[in-house]
């Protein structure tokens, strides 16, 4: 189990930053953070790795239900909210209040959104994001556009396979396992649905995905 020791170090840090043990100077409190940070990261990566693992082993399977698209959207935008602001980057979101109820893996298709609005806001240095969600012939169609650098058309096919990241220095420096987009579009797939970008170099990138409204079981394996 690789995530319980991580958690257990994210754990103890939060306890000695919320001065449990006493007062934490300030040089040792941002040294923390930084350890703070960088654990959640290395989780993240950790996460990523299992996912790929299960998806390899056939594994990962979907957890279905009822949820609410907006309630996605939400959770998403409120997760990286905090990025974005700390970017100076706007953020957008425009989801109908009258969207149909949806049946699929709630904490997927977050997961997947989360990618998303995470590498726009990751890869972006200057405006914003914005995150629309539609239905439209029986699915929803949910996109996210960034001012970002773009993809280049060459680029725009490796990005989806694992490890892949499009081959700039700039893309190195940002970090990342180059496993969230393969992930993201096998959930999409085990949905029945599509996820793909549209992008050209200095015009931004838009990824959208669609998913049924209705789930009512997993796709078969491609
Ligand atoms: P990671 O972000 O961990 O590298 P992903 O699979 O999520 O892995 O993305 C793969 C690559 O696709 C990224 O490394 C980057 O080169 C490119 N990419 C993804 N999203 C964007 C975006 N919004 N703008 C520019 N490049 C992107």
């Amino acid at each position: 189990e690789l995530r319980t020791p991580m958690n257990a170090v994210l754990g103890y840090t939060d306890l000695i930053l919320d001065d449990i043990f006493g007062e934490v100077p300030a040089p040792i409190r941002e040294t923390l953070e930084r350890v703070k940070t960088n654990g959640q990261h290395l989780l993240a990566l950790i996460n990523d790795v299992l996912d790929l693992s299960r998806m390899e082993a056939g594994q990962l399977t979907l957890s279905l239900g009822d949820y609410a698209m907006g309630e996605v959207v939400h959770a998403a935008v409120s997760a990286v909210e905090s990025l974005a602001a700390g970017k100076k980057l706007a953020l957008k979101a425009i989801v109908p209040a009258d969207l149909p109820p949806g049946r699929g893996d709630e904490r997927r298709l977050t997961q997947v959104l989360l990618n998303l609005a995470g590498n726009a806001i990751k890869f972006t240095d200057s405006g914003g994001i914005s995150i629309e969600a539609r239905a439209v012939d029986g699915a929803f169609l949910v996109s996210v556009s960034d001012t970002g650098p773009g993809i280049s058309e060459v680029d725009q096919h490796k990005i989806f396979e694992e490890f892949q990241q499009a081959d700039s220095s700039s893309t190195r420096a940002k970090g990342g396992s180059g496993l969230g987009l393969s992930i993201s579009r096998r959930i999409v797939e085990l949905h029945g649905g599509r996820l793909w970008v549209e992008s050209a170099p200095g015009v931004g990138s838009t990824f959208y995905f669609t998913v049924p409204l209705q789930v009512e079981r997993q796709a078969e394996k491609a």
